[in-house]
C-alpha cells in the first residue's frame, strides 16, 4: 500500500485512526488460530459513511479489506491473506437502542457480545446467543460467522435473532436489509445471505436485534459418568424423554483432565466424561425439568452421579471452567485445529468414538467436547508447528475427521465458519453446481474480490492445511 493511499485513509477516519507501525500491525496479523498474516495498514473507522468512503478508495486503489471485530474467529476469517487493510470496527461499538416493548435492540457491529447480554438483561431481556467467547467477541463477528453456543440447543444461533442489518458493499453504496417487526418476507432475504458471510460479501455497520424474555428460573446439574460412550448415548436419551434443555454440553476426559481445578466440586478418578445440563423457563417448569432429570438418570448406564450447583457462585465457577476449555488446551501442546463439526444427534457416539480412535492410533492428541445437545462437537487436534511430523499428522487426522463427518452425514462447521482452514475441504460438502452459485453470489457482491479474499472458497490449487 503506497504513502498516497495511506494519506488518504487519514482524510477519511483521521490520522490516530490508521495504523501502520510494525508493532501495531503484528496485534493484527492473528486470530484464534494463531496464524499469523500482517496487513499492510489498520483503520478504525467510526461511522458507516466512512467505511463507504474506505471501500470506494479500495475498490478504486485496488487493495483488499478484511473487516475485523475481536479477532477470536477459530477459522482465520479477520486474517488479512493477501496483505491490504484491516478494517477494525472497534469504534462502531455503541448501543442505539433497546426497546423493551418491541422486544428489540439496534447496536454497531464492536459491540461485545457479553455486554449486550448483560444490557437488556437490566429491562428482563435476554440475548440468548452465548459462544464462550461472549466476553471479547462481537456481535459483528458473530453475525459474520453466524456464531453459536451452549444455549443453542433450545433458543437458536445468532442467525435466529437478527431481523435486519445496514452493510456497505464493495462500491461503497450502503444497503438496509430486513425489518424491525416481528415479521417480514419482503424480497429475498439478503439478512439471511449476509449471516455467516464470513465478511466476504458486505461490511455490517448496523443490526437490529430481536430480544426474547428473560426467562423466570434456571437450575444447572452436572452429570458424571465413566466413559465418553455412554455421555454420548445419554443425550438423545435426554432429548428424546422430551426434556428441552437450554444447555447439553459435554468434556470428555482431557477436556476434564486440563480444567479440573476451576470446578467447584472434586472429581472422583472413576469419572471420564461429564455432561452440564441446563434447564430454564418458569420456575414451576423447571422444577418438574428438574425432577424428570433425576428420574431419567436413576441407574442409567455410565452415571456414577448428579450434582447440582447451589448457588449462583458454584454455577459461575461452572461456566469459568467450561469457557475455560479451549485457552486451557494449550497446556497440552502450543498449536491446536480446532474443528466445530455436526453430526446428526444420534451420530455422536460414532463420532466420539472415532474420534478416540483418531486419538489412539493417529500419533497426535485429539480430544473432544462441546454443545452435545445439536450434534456440534469441538474436535481438538494439538500439534506444535514447529514439529514437522506433527504438524503432518495433524493435517491427516483433520482430513480423515472431515471425510468422517460428511460420511455420518454432517456438516464441517456448526459455528466457526469455513474462513481459511477449512476452505480446502468445501468440495467435501458442496457439488460443482452448488459452488457455483455461491461463486455467482460473491461475483454479484465483490467484483472485483476485495473484500476479505482467500476466505470460504477453496483455492484454486488446493493445499491443505
Ligand atoms: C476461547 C474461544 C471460545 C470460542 N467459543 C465459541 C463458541 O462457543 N461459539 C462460536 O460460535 N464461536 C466461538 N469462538 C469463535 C469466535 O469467538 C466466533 O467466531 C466469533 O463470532 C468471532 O467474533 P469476533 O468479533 O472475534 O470476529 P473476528 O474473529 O474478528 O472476525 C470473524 C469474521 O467476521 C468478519 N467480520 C467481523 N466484523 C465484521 C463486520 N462488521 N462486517 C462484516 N464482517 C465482519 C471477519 O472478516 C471474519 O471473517 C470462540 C473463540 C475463542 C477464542
Amino acid at each position: 500500500m503506497d504513502r498516497r493511499t495511506i494519506e488518504r485513509l487519514k482524510e477519511i477516519v483521521g490520522p490516530e485512526q490508521v495504523a501502520t507501525t510494525r508493532e501495531e500491525l503484528l496485534c493484527y496479523s492473528f486470530d484464534g488460530t494463531g496464524l499469523e498474516f500482517p496487513p499492510a495498514a489498520v483503520a478504525f473507522p467510526g461511522s458507516a459513511a466512512e467505511v463507504a468512503a474506505i471501500m470506494r478508495l479500495a475498490a478504486a486503489t485496488p487493495f483488499p479489506v478484511v473487516p475485523r471485530g475481536a479477532g477470536s474467529g477459530m477459522t482465520g476469517g479477520a486474517l488479512p491473506v493477501a496483505g491490504g487493510l484491516v478494517l477494525a470496527m472497534s469504534r462502531l461499538n455503541r448501543i442505539l437502542e433497546i426497546d423493551p416493548d418491541n422486544q428489540i435492540a439496534v447496536v454497531e457491529p464492536g459491540v461485545v457480545t457479553g455486554q449486550l447480554r448483560e444490557e437488556v438483561g437490566r429491562y428482563g431481556l435476554a440475548y440468548p446467543p452465548d459462544p464462550a467467547s461472549l466476553k471479547f467477541c462481537t456481535i459483528g463477528g458473530n453475525i459474520a460467522e453466524n456464531a453459536g453456543g451452549p444455549s443453542a440447543v433450545k433458543y437458536g444461533v445468532t442467525r435466529d435473532y437478527v431481523l435486519g442489518l445496514e452493510a456497505v458493499l464493495t462500491d461503497g453504496s450502503l444497503i438496509r436489509t430486513g425489518v424491525r417487526t416481528a415479521k417480514g418476507v419482503t424480497g429475498y432475504d439478503l439478512t439471511r445471505l449476509l449471516i455467516g458471510s464470513e465478511g466476504t460479501l458486505a461490511v455490517i455497520t448496523r443490526i437490529i436485534l430481536r430480544l426474547i424474555a428473560a426467562p423466570e428460573a434456571k437450575r444447572t446439574f452436572l452429570v458424571l459418568l465413566d466413559d465418553l460412550g455412554p455421555a454420548a448415548r445419554l443425550v438423545s436419551g435426554v432429548l428424546g424423554a422430551g426434556l428441552l434443555p437450554c444447555t447439553l454440553e459435554y468434556l470428555d476426559a482431557t477436556a476434564l483432565g486440563i480444567v479440573a481445578s476451576s470446578l467447584p466440586f472434586p472429581l472422583p478418578p472413576a469419572v471420564r466424561a461429564m455432561l452440564l445440563i441446563e434447564v430454564d423457563g418458569e420456575r414451576a417448569a423447571v422444577a418438574a425439568q428438574a425432577d424428570r432429570l433425576r428420574q431419567l438418570l436413576a441407574g442409567r448406564e455410565g452415571v456414577l452421579d448428579l450434582q447440582e450447583a447451589t448457588s449462583e457462585a458454584e454455577v459461575k465457577a461452572l461456566w469459568t471452567a467450561r469457557r475455560a476449555v479451549s485457552p486451557a488446551a494449550f497446556k497440552l501442546k502450543p498449536h491446536k485445529l480446532s474443528e466445530d463439526v455436526v453430526v446428526p444427534r444420534s451420530r455422536i457416539p460414532e463420532l466420539v468414538a472415532f474420534t478416540e480412535t483418531l486419538n489412539r492410533e493417529g500419533g497426535i492428541v485429539v480430544f473432544t467436547f462441546g454443545h452435545a445437545g445439536d450434534g456440534n462437537i469441538h474436535v481438538n487436534i494439538m500439534l506444535d508447528r514447529a514439529n514437522p511430523e506433527e504438524v503432518a499428522r495433524a493435517a491427516v487426522a483433520k482430513e480423515k475427521l472431515f471425510a468422517r463427518v460428511i460420511g455420518l452425514g454432517g456438516t464441517l462447521s456448526g459455528e466457526h465458519g469455513i474462513g481459511l482452514t477449512k476452505a480446502p475441504f468445501l468440495p467435501l460438502e458442496f457439488d460443482e453446481a452448488t459452488m457455483a452459485i455461491m461463486r455467482a453470489v460473491k461475483d454479484a457482491f465483490d467484483p472485483h474480490h476485495i473484500l476479505n479474499p482467500g476466505k470460504i472458497f477453496p483455492p484454486a490449487a488446493a493445499k491443505k492445511s
